[in-house]
């Protein structure tokens, strides 16, 4: 089993959806199951709405999962689970009050040594234990051997004992910690392996501890995906629009090119476009870079560019707000100046909104439109051309230009004469 583990506080990160598709792609490597794990615990941190919007663009990304768990169902077995713990005596209740433990950490800041909680309530009487009704946390105690994590990224990683502390798993208000809640649940699911960020990598100790403290014997393998660098070097923050997936859909790139990019950087793919059902025939989490992967959006454009291309012309349209296979094909020439689905989307309806006509072309325009207006249907752009020439007397510039204008709303772009093949049928709806 694989799970895929979000937390509903903010907006999909491209780093997340790249541990979603991995997740996925494993998933069905391997022909196990992968499930939706929500981390809602942290109540104070979590958006309303946000647990749906991420099932939506993991549904819109295609990937399939067999369940969807909200973390917080599961309290009553962390809280199990750390009462067992407590009853092996390998976690104690600790009342250390915040303001201690800051003063301690802060002394530990001072002299420039890392913070490790000093065990002062490990050895404490059971009884005063029991019977206090002072609050309290719930510390697991600390590792008494190295603790070897299996990554698949970055090879075997070896922690040492004094590395973690006597940390709390369960809060003061009984809830339980993100890595106490993270760990246990791993354990319930039977996870094989857990594909997530870099940014985890100093919890996975603390976890692989919690498992082995309740006796669980299976180990769980990881793989930690380097995270995603902007063109400045610096980690892609939310202040970086792309790192929104929700922005990326809104500035017209496909899901299928957004998966083909996140896929790509930081990887050795055999070919640079593909869709994710052919990742899964040669995708290896052993080939991803140790690095960090670099954001480029001019290359995410030329990808987005690439499957716009090989779409069918009608489904072209649908994404420029028509159904129609000549809009398709239309939009399809159009290709040569637009690589997102809002750039076709702009050229199009510049095609049928009235248009501004530069000065020059003014006079030569009112005298075409008139002309245009009254004359047949032609099939062919050289009989229209022809027919429009004659009637109008314009010739040249002031003939082509004011023609381009009328037909597309731009000086410039792709040959009216490749254009006319899609436009012919919709010449009363475009010259108004
Ligand atoms: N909820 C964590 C996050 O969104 C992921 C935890 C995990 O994958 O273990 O960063």
């Amino acid at each position: 089993m694989l799970r895929f583990a979000p937390s509903p506080t903010g907006d999909m990160h491209i780093g997340n959806l790249r541990v979603a598709l991995f997740n996925y792609i494993v998933s069905k490597q391997k022909k196990e199951d992968l499930i939706i794990r929500i981390e809602d615990t942290d109540k104070q941190r979590n958006i309303e709405g946000k647990d749906k919007e991420i099932l939506d663009i993991l549904n819109l990304f295609g990937i399939e999962y067999s369940q969807t768990i909200y973390q917080s169902e599961n309290v009553r077995f962390h809280t199990a689970m750390a009462l067992q713990l407590i009853h092996d005596k390998k976690a104690f209740s600790c009342f250390c009050s915040t303001e201690w433990l800051d003063k301690k950490r802060e002394e530990a800041k001072a002299s420039k040594k890392a913070y490790r909680y000093d065990d002062a309530c490990a050895k404490l009487h059971p009884e005063l234990v029991i019977d206090n009704t002072n609050p309290f946390t719930i510390r697991i105690k600390k590792a008494n051997e190295n603790i070897i994590t299996k990554d698949r990224i970055k090879g075997e990683v070896t922690f040492k004992p004094d590395d973690v502390d006597s940390f709390i798993i369960m809060r003061q208000d009984k809830t339980p910690t993100y890595n106490f809640a993270c760990a246990v649940d791993d354990m319930l699911s039977d996870i094989s392996i857990v594909i997530r960020g870099e940014d985890h990598m100093s919890n996975t100790p603390k976890q692989d501890h919690i498992r082995g403290s309740l006796n669980y014997a299976k180990k769980i393998e990881y793989a930690h995906l380097p995270i995603i660098l902007n063109t400045d070097g610096k980690k892609m923050s939310k202040r970086d629009d792309a790192s929104s997936v929700k922005w990326l859909l809104e500035e017209g790139f496909l899901p299928q090119a957004i998966s083909n990019y996140l896929i790509l950087i930081g990887n050795k793919p055999p070919k640079e476009i593909f869709t994710v059902d052919e990742a899964i025939e040669w995708f290896d989490l052993e080939k991803i870079s140790k690095s960090p992967a670099r954001f480029d959006i001019n290359m995410l454009r030329h990808i987005n560019h690439k499957h716009l291309a090989s779409l069918e012309p009608k489904e072209l349209s649908r994404y420029v707000g028509f159904a129609d296979e000549e809009i398709g094909k239309l939009a399809k020439v159009y290709l040569e100046e637009a690589s997102t689905t809002k750039e076709l989307k702009n050229k199009i309806k510049t095609i049928f909104s009235s248009k501004e006509i530069p000065q020059e072309f003014k006079e030569a325009t009112i005298i075409l439109i008139d002309v245009i207006k009254s004359a047949p249907y032609f099939e062919a752009y050289d009989d229209f051309k022809k027919y429009l020439m004659q009637e109008s007397g314009l010739k040249g510039k002031n003939f082509f230009k004011p023609l381009r204008y009328i037909l597309t709303g731009s000086g410039n772009g792709p040959d009216v004469s490749e254009l006319y093949k899609y436009l012919k049928n919709y010449i009363g709806e475009i010259v108004k």
